[in-house]
């Protein structure tokens, strides 16, 4: 960067984690913001996935079906229009590939810690190599386990203590690791190619097959060429902490190459996201469960919705505080009710809803439930689902605008 273009900046962000939401924030900053330099910190080598699909919704796309699955012969509940699908890493390659920045993203570079010491000070970051860096804003788009929030939490649980106050240093200090869910995902990309026709035509079709303590996904990717498949298993009554790695490879039967089993973590519901010039996004923020398949689109939002704060003419390296105020407003709400539709849903699909209580997995399987309790089902997916479809990102912006033009310098 020469010294011209230094001067020019308003101020340096540092993206740690070039997932799905620290892409789209850096793209919207590309796009939106020339003024701010941002610089993206990666852990890995590479922008290499753990291969399995996405799914998004609603854009247009595929319907998907809902059926009871876990009987001999499949119940249909119902469906719904527009589901969009993607092979997950040709998704981020896409992203990286629009990005194009070149010098601009480090890999192989794993957070540690930050500090931010004084207001006015550039924000110091520590990485597991030992070597560090600067910047005048820290976004954590480092997923689930993020070292941001981290950072971020130990720091109001330290403040909090230091004040006398220990029960809120506990609840803070509660906030950084996740949860375990309870459920296992089983996930792998099977080649349609290997699959019997019989099978591949019924796999072809996107559709979750619920069922008492469990579901199964698929859905086509990469235009056919493979079927995305997640089975997810419940285990009632499983505590918060899950003991044994997070992600492993499993046993490769049937058409799936190389499946894994994912426990699925969430990040407890957070009283904020921000903190002085630290901010966070995507599962970072607010992992949640893939019941809705949100977690990708919650992340986009976010990114996009910090980038239109940063680049507001209002916003400088002075009031990015305030300024990041009104991303948590908008932002936190919205994301954190999404998170709470997912768990549902995850009630809904595992038959644990109000009703399904005395059927066992044993009577689910022989068809022994009263049959209204389909119809209930199907009203309450229904009901959940209504927000994809009737709600934008984009109706924030008046309202988004609106308020960083009151932002004083
Ligand atoms: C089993 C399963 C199925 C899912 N299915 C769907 C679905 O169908 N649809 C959907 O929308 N969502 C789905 N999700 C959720 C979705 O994957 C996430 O919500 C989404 O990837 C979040 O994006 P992100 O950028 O916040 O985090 P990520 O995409 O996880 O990216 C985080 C990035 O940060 C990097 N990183 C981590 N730690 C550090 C560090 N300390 N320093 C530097 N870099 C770091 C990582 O390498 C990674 O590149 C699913 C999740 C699971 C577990």
């Amino acid at each position: 960067m020469s010294s011209t273009e230094s001067q020019s900046l308003k101020f340096r962000v540092a993206i740690i984690g070039g997932g799905m939401g620290g892409l789209v924030l850096a793209l919207s900053l590309k796009k939106y913001a020339p003024d701010v330099r941002y610089d993206i910190y990666e852990s890995a080598p590479e922008l290499t996935e753990v291969g399995a699909g996405i799914g998004m919704s609603p854009v247009s796309g595929s319907t998907v079906w809902f059926r009871k699955g876990d009987e001999q012969q499949v119940v249909d509940i119902c469906e719904f229009p527009d589901l969009r699908t993607f092979h997950r890493s040709i998704l981020q390659k896409l992203l990286a590939k629009h990005l194009d920045a070149g010098d601009q993203i480090h890999f192989a570079k794993r957070l540690s810690s930050y500090s931010e010491t004084e207001p006015t000070e550039p924000i110091t970051l520590a990485f597991k190599d030992g070597t560090t860096a600067t910047c005048d804003l820290v976004v954590g788009s480092d997923g689930v386990r993020s070292a941001v929030r981290r950072t971020m939490f130990n720091e109001f649980a330290d403040e909090a203590a230091k004040q006398g106050d220990d029960e809120e240093a506990a609840q803070f200090r509660e906030k950084v690791e996740p949860i375990f869910s309870g459920q296992i995902a089983y996930r792998g990309l099977a080649p349609a190619s290997a699959l019997t026709p019989e099978l591949s035509a019924f796999m072809r079709t996107p559709q979750i097959l619920v069922g008492k303590y469990g579901q199964m996904t698929m859905y086509p990717v990469s235009g056919g060429d493979f079927i995305n498949v997640a089975a997810i298993k419940r285990i009632p009554g499983a505590g918060p902490v899950y003991e044994g790695p997070w992600v492993e490879n499993t046993t490769g039967e049937a058409a799936i190459p190389d499946p894994f089993c994912w426990a699925m973590h969430a990040v407890r519901e957070l009283p904020t996201y921000i903190k002085g010039r630290a901010a966070l996004v995507g599962d970072a923020a607010h992992a949640q469960l893939p019941h809705q398949g949100a977690g990708v689109g919650q992340a986009f939002e976010d990114g996009w919705v910090l980038a239109i704060v940063l680049s507001h003419p209002a916003v400088t390296l002075a009031n990015l505080p305030a300024a990041l105020k009104v991303y948590d407003d908008v932002r936190r709400p919205y994301s954190q009710s999404v998170v709470r539709g997912s768990a549902n849903n995850g009630t809904n699909y595992h038959l644990c809803r109000a009703g399904w209580e005395d059927v066992s997995a044993e009577d689910s399987r022989a068809g022994r439930y009263p049959r209204e309790l389909i119809g209930v089902l199907e009203e309450e997916l229904r009901k959940q689902t209504r927000w994809m479809y009737t709600s934008s990102v984009l109706d924030e912006r008046p309202g988004l605008l609106e308020r960083l033009g009151a932002l004083t310098a």
